[in-house]
């Protein structure tokens, strides 16, 4: 199945979703099934696939620890202009709220709704895992801990000595290549998964066009939310660090960064885009092969601009879909989790969203809400690849300046 056809059957598959909802609501238990299957096929994958891509991310930051300051910088960067895409994805729902438009109803109990924090350091606690195979068993509330200690896992086996290390590297290298590409098996039946998600969805709101009407504007206020948010932080946000801090002309770096970022923005994949980026960022800003060689690869690995403020955004809009009042510890802990699990995130189509089922768990926001989210993610995915890029591309102009480096922008 190609990428391109892919847009086309998830969107013929959302019309047919909604029509079938409408036109057939009682009969909606007979497909229900299908996005089940679905929901269980991305619940399979996202536990292996988060444990193999942040060990795999980390080794290549431990493989380049002889690099020190370039490193430090380097991880410096992906982390604040990570932490300030979440922030930016929080404060743009909250003040749009396209979710209280949209009136989703669950099974979940509501007194069960929202997460059971009851203190700031009853969430750090929570970080840490109390038997680390149970939380693997039992899953994917227990996300924090699990990338918690897959990022100890990493650091530590970055360290070991070399015969050792091999060993187990490749094996997580294999193990990532593998998870990606089941992970690629599950995406390619989401026209099926959108089908019946949306069917079931939309048949609870036979006969309440007002109500029909609030879901598809909420659907439109959410994508254009993200949309502007992914926007401002590359326009706005990236590009004031460029001028401020570094001194360089974000204009001259955004044109000559097109190449790249249309590759993304097509391709809904960063790794695939690597090389491209990897050639424009030295070939056309000029950044010396020593830096674009270390912070590309290494950024496409672990930062994600694009993908954190997506799955903060799209979790606040879920909670308030379901009219659940987040507070200021639990929009925290959520950005926390949003953060570290952009790290965990795979560079190819959908991997932000293979997650969310996990994320919403993590903060105890119902899963049902992820057929909406589902409707429109091809299209979010190439706007936050492209970020991802993008923001892969500053950190190299920002190391290389620091740097001292003389650059054509
Ligand atoms: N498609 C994105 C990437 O390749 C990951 C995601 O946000 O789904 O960077």
């Amino acid at each position: 199945m190609n990428k391109i056809a892919l847009h086309w059957q998830i969107l013929l598959a959302l019309f047919l979703g909604v029509v079938f909802g409408i036109l057939l609501p009682t009969h909606t238990s007979w497909i229900k099934w299908i996005g089940d299957l679905f929901l269980r096929g991305l619940n399979m994958v996202v536990i292996p696939l988060v444990i193999s891509s942040i060990v795999v991310g980390i080794l290549n930051v431990g493989n380049s620890a002889n690099l020190g300051r370039l490193g430090i910088k380097a991880i410096l960067f992906f982390l604040s202009s990570t932490l300030i895409a979440t922030l930016t994805g929080l404060v743009f729902v909250d003040l749009f709220t396209p979710g209280s438009q949209v009136r989703l109803t669950t099974t979940v109990q509501s007194s069960s709704m929202g997460t059971h924090q009851n203190s700031f350091i009853d969430m750090l606690v929570n970080i840490i895992p109390f038997n680390i195979f149970s939380d693997l068993a039992t899953g994917s509330d227990r996300l924090l801990g699990i990338i918690f200690f897959s990022i100890l896992f990493g650091i530590f086996l970055s360290k070991e000595e070399v015969r050792f290390r091999d060993n187990l590297a490749n094996l997580f290298e294999v193990f990532f290549r593998i998870m990606m590409k089941i992970t690629g098996l599950v995406i390619s039946f989401s026209p099926f998964g959108v089908f019946a998600l949306i069917a079931v969805q939309f048949s609870h709101y036979t006969g309440n066009s007002e109500q029909m009407i609030a879901v598809a504007g909420g659907l439109g206020t959410y994508l254009l939310t993200i949309i502007g948010s992914l926007l401002f932080h590359n326009f706005v946000t990236l590009s004031l660090v460029l001028f401020f801090i570094v001194r360089v002309n974000p204009f001259k770096h955004l044109l000559y960064m097109i190449s790249p970022l249309l590759m993304s923005f097509s391709s809904s994949s960063s790794s695939a885009t690597l090389p491209l980026t990897l050639q424009d960022v030295e070939k056309k800003d000029g950044v010396s092969n020593r830096i674009t060689s270390f912070v590309i690869p290494l950024g496409t690995a672990i930062n994600r601009n694009g993908t954190a403020l997506f799955e903060c955004g799209a979790a606040v809009f879920v909670a308030q879909a379901y009219g659940i009042e987040l507070s200021f510890l639990q929009q925290t802990l959520l950005v926390a989790t949003t953060l570290l699990a952009s790290v965990g995130a795979a560079g190819i189509p959908m991997a932000a969203f293979v997650m969310m089922s996990v994320i919403l768990d993590s903060v105890n926001i119902p899963k049902e809400g992820l057929g909406l989210l589902l409707a429109v993610d091809r299209i979010l995915d190439m706007f936050r690849t492209a970020t991802n890029v993008y923001g892969n591309t500053c950190a190299a102009v920002f190391v290389a300046k620091t740097e001292n480096e003389v650059l054509n922008i």
